[in-house]
């Protein structure tokens, strides 16, 4: 017989960006190997939501800033 089973990925609340993007996989399991990949990717927690790389910064003490959409393109304009 087929039987689902319930998978899990995290995107990010900024841009959308799976977190999975970079790696072979699509989803995962267990939700405890998601936090696992976004800490490594250094992807940022800010109560339900998560922010990939891309989409926030620190400022001098160290508080979360999420980028807008603007200050998120003008970063790509740079690179
Ligand atoms: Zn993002």
């Amino acid at each position: 017989m087929i039987k689902d089973i319930k998978m899990y990925t995290l995107v990010c609340d900024g841009c959308g960006k799976d977190v999975n993007e970079d790696t072979p996989y699509s989803c995962w399991n267990e939700i405890s190997y998601l936090n696992d990949l976004a800490d490594n990717e250094s992807w940022a927690k800010d109560g339900d939501k998560d922010y990939c790389r891309d989409c926030f910064d620190y400022d001098d003490e160290h508080n979360l800033i999420i980028k807008t959409k603007e200050q998120r393109h003008q970063n790509k304009k740079k690179k």
